[in-house]
Formats: structure tokens, C-alpha cells, sequence
């Protein structure tokens, strides 16, 4: 690879097919629905069979998904869009035609922000259409198009992209934003985000772009940077040995961790695309006049928890997620002192967060009130819970939905003990009892300080405030 970095510059773009979360298809008011349950063929109509003279009807739910991906990703939506007919033969694509866009897609250009800085920019999102999947049982071939007409949007990248990383970046912030904004439930392993991956190399000093290779469906991440990876030494070779590199379109093996080549890749022109004239223009001025629901960015929101103390990994949990992003800023608002807010979310990944696992039922905000979530660390903060009695409150809470934090503290003796006097008398009562560890304390054993501590805390069952039981134990071991 570095050989290789040395004299070409590899140029990568990516076309990204990723579902849309709808209920019906496309055209059809057929389920969207691929569960591996489904019989082949289940959620099939006259419509998405490609029966002669069945006409197909726009989903409006997936427009309005798309022009949010657009607006997310800053690409101008188009007041007027259109379909085409894009003509291939296919088992799976039952009319002999794709309904997809090419000349007025519903969103130009636009850019992808990327959380380790720069960006990369888009050529352009349209709408489509999905083709169904053929099975192949021994020497049969099945075909079931539950997935046929199904909306994709297909979100292409100008070729923009310069490394394996930034392309690996790229494609993880689009899934970070179309999950976030539930756009797509970009379930990979259901196939419902795959990418196809543009690859070519040229001379470091040339500004033309080399021969392209499509890299057709990948759809792990883990496979796209082992592709790309493969794809680039390939080239690579084919160009040190004085050939010229075949502009294709090739599969990717994730046994063999290659690529090989399906057919020669064709142009725009290659498929006699025209208007679709059983559809209308798509006026998309009164959609663009509804609430897009897009306010928070995730990948500013992720700065911005950063910036408010939280790790890595607590950050990319609440910014999973507009659900879990929305507890967060619910506990938030409850929250008397906002600087908590990292502790708080600490203490949900490792107190709460285990609770979900083990009850995947329950959404985010059923879990765990987040008012009486910021009202334990309002308690924390005040000296009434000290960090160990907030776990037990929140465990006893967790069994007692609907009982208030402070009620569950008083009645299970949790709250904190800020009597000196009563301190002081249970402290000498400790030094009393352990003649013996206080003689060698004082002769200058002094890591025996923390034995008392525990000793302290046996006997209070952790419910003294800790600063107190500091300064009052100093004062009465050197008395
Ligand atoms: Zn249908």
C-alpha cells in the first residue's frame, strides 16, 4: 500500500442504497416488510408483479423521508422531481424496468459533515425502486419479490473520497444519520443499506480521474474496507505491469476477501432511460412546507456532549438513537446542576443501561424515569445520596415504578447521615473496639486509616457522608 500511495492517488465515491422506513412499497399500498418469516411472494400486488396495465401510485411518506435525507445532508431538494424508466432485464425486476430518477432527482449536490472534520460531498439523492431476490435451491432458481418495489433512496457521493478511512467514515456517518432520524432502519444484515463502491487510481501529479471499478452490494463495513483494500493493490498491479485497468463492474467475495469481476460496466445511455409516463411530476413544494423533524444534527450533538464531559462511548450511546438522544436532554433539563450531566450519564451506562439488556422490550424512557433519574442526582448533589445509596436508590426504584426517589431513601435508611455528633459517637465507638489496630496506629502504622474507614462504614451501612467521616476519623486517631 505504501508503494502504491506513493505514485497513484486512489479516488473513491460511493452509491449507497438504503430503504426508507415506510409502511406500504413505493408504488403500492403492499407492506414494506421483509422478515425472513414472510412467505416468498406474501406482500405482492398487481403493481409491484408488473402485471400489464397496473399503475402505480406514489408513496407519499417516502417522498417526505427523502427530501429529509436531502435537507439532513444539505442537497437541494427539487421543486419538481421526476421518474425514469431505467430498462433492464432482470428475473427479480418482474416489469423489464426500474422506476428510479436521473435527470431531476429529488436532491442535488449537498455534503456530508464528517465528526473528524473536512467533509465530502454529494452528487446527488434520488428515489427508487428495489427489485426482489432470487434463492437458488439446487439447481433451481426462485424468485420472491417481497422486495420488489420497495423505496430506496440512493445516496451518491461526488468522487471525493481520497482514503479507506474517510470512505469507512463517510458511510458510517450516513448510517449514524438515516438511523437517527428514521429515515431507514438500515438493518444491514437484512440488506436494507448496501453500498456500491467506485474505485480508481491515478498518477499522483495527474488531475484526470483513472478508470473507474463498481464494486457492486457490499453491505458490512467491515467487507467495504477489505473490498476497497483489495481493489486498490489489484489495480494497482494491473497498472504497474503497463496495463490499462477495464472499466467494470465487479462482486465482492467476503471468503476470499477479493473481488471478480460480474460485466463490463455500462453507461447512462446503455439503458434507453426515459419519463415515466404513468407518473406525475412530483410537486415537492408542499412537502418541504412540512415539519421535517430534523432539529438536532447527531453529529453536532455528539460535539457538543463531548464538550459536557461525557466519553466516547456514552456520547455514541446517546446519539444512537433520537430516543436515547431525547432521554438524555429530558434528564438534562431536571438536572439542578448541569455539570452533573456526564456522572448522570455515566452512571445510566453502567447502573441502568444493564436493565435494558436484559429487558430488550422496554424503550428507553419506560426503563427509567428521567426526571427521577436527574432527581437522584439532584439528591447526589446535595449530600441527601452519597454515590453508593444513589445505586441502591435506583435499584429500589427500578423495582417500585412510581414511588418518589426521596420517599424509597427515607424508607430504606438511605439517606445520608450529616449528624457530627452521631458520626463521632459511632467512630469512637470503632477506635474503642480495636484497641489493638489504634495502639499501632499511633505508633505510625498509618495505612491502618483505611481499616477504620471500612470498619466506619460496615457499621453504617455506607450511609455517612464521606467528607465527614474524613476530618471527624483524622481528628479523634490524632487526638
Ligand atoms: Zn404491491
Amino acid at each position: 500500500m505504501q508503494n502504491l500511495l506513493q505514485k497513484y492517488k486512489p479516488t473513491i465515491g460511493i452509491e449507497i442504497h438504503c430503504q426508507l422506513a415506510t409502511k406500504t412499497k413505493l408504488f403500492c399500498r403492499c407492506a414494506r416488510e421483509t422478515s425472513s418469516e414472510l412467505e416468498p411472494n406474501q406482500h405482492t400486488c398487481e403493481v409491484c408483479l408488473g402485471l400489464p396495465g397496473a399503475l402505480p401510485r406514489i408513496n407519499e411518506h417516502a417522498v417526505w423521508q427523502a427530501i429529509r435525507f436531502a435537507t439532513a445532508a444539505k442537497s437541494s431538494v427539487s421543486k419538481q422531481s421526476f421518474f425514469m424508466r431505467k430498462q433492464y432485464f432482470y428475473p427479480d425486476l418482474p416489469k423489464g424496468y426500474q422506476i428510479t430518477q436521473l435527470t431531476h432527482p429529488i436532491g442535488m449536490g449537498g455534503s456530508i459533515e464528517l465528526p473528524s472534520g473536512g467533509s465530502v460531498l454529494l452528487d446527488r439523492v434520488q428515489i427508487e425502486e428495489d427489485a426482489g431476490k432470487i434463492l437458488h435451491k439446487g439447481k433451481s432458481s426462485l424468485v420472491d419479490l417481497n422486495r420488489a418495489g420497495t423505496p430506496l433512496i440512493e445516496i451518491v457521493s461526488a468522487p471525493d473520497m481520497h482514503s479507506i478511512d474517510e470512505a469507512l467514515e463517510y458511510v458510517k456517518t450516513v448510517y449514524r444519520l438515516v438511523r437517527f432520524h428514521k429515515i431507514s432502519d438500515a438493518n444491514m444484515e437484512k440488506g436494507n443499506f448496501r453500498m456500491d463502491l467506485n474505485i480508481s487510481l491515478s498518477p499522483v501529479n495527474s488531475k484526470e480521474l483513472g478508470v473507474r471499478c463498481e464494486i457492486k452490494n457490499v453491505n458490512s463495513f467491515r467487507f467495504a474496507e477489505k473490498a476497497i483494500n483489495y481493489e486498490m493493490l489489484r489495480q494497482f498491479q494491473i497498472l504497474e505491469e503497463n496495463q490499462k485497468i477495464k472499466q467494470q463492474t465487479r462482486g465482492y467475495d467476503p471468503d476470499s476477501d477479493t473481488t471478480f469481476p460480474m460485466r463490463d460496466k455500462e453507461d447512462a445511455h446503455d439503458y434507453r432511460y426515459f419519463d415515466d409516463p404513468d407518473l406525475p411530476v412530483l410537486d415537492c413544494g408542499s412537502q418541504l412546507k412540512m415539519d421535517l423533524d430534523l432539529e438536532v444534527d447527531p453529529i453536532e450533538a455528539e460535539k457538543n456532549l463531548i464538550k459536557a464531559g461525557l466519553n466516547q462511548e456514552t456520547t455514541t450511546y446517546f446519539t444512537e438513537s433520537k430516543a436515547n438522544f431525547n432521554y438524555l436532554k429530558e434528564c438534562q433539563k431536571n438536572l439542578k446542576n448541569s455539570k452533573n450531566l456526564g456522572k448522570l450519564a455515566a452512571f445510566f451506562m453502567t447502573e441502568i443501561k444493564s436493565n435494558k439488556e436484559q429487558d430488550q422490550n422496554l424503550e428507553i424512557f419506560e426503563l427509567f424515569d428521567p426526571s427521577k433519574l436527574a432527581e437522584i442526582f439532584n439528591l447526589v448533589d446535595g449530600g441527601v445520596l452519597s454515590s453508593k445509596t444513589a445505586k441502591k436508590a435506583a435499584d429500589l426504584y427500578y423495582k417500585n415504578k412510581g414511588l418518589a426517589i426521596l420517599d424509597i431513601a427515607k424508607a430504606n435508611g438511605l439517606i445520608q447521615v450529616q449528624d457530627e455528633s452521631k458520626i463521632k459517637e459511632v467512630i469512637q465507638d470503632v477506635l474503642d473496639k480495636n484497641p489493638k489496630q489504634l495502639e499501632e496506629y499511633r505508633a505510625g502504622k498509618t495505612k491502618l486509616k483505611g481499616f477504620f474507614v471500612g470498619q466506619i462504614m460496615k457499621v453504617s451501612s455506607g450511609n455517612f457522608s464521606p467528607s465527614l467521616v474524613q476530618k471527624i476519623l483524622d481528628k479523634l486517631l490524632n487526638a
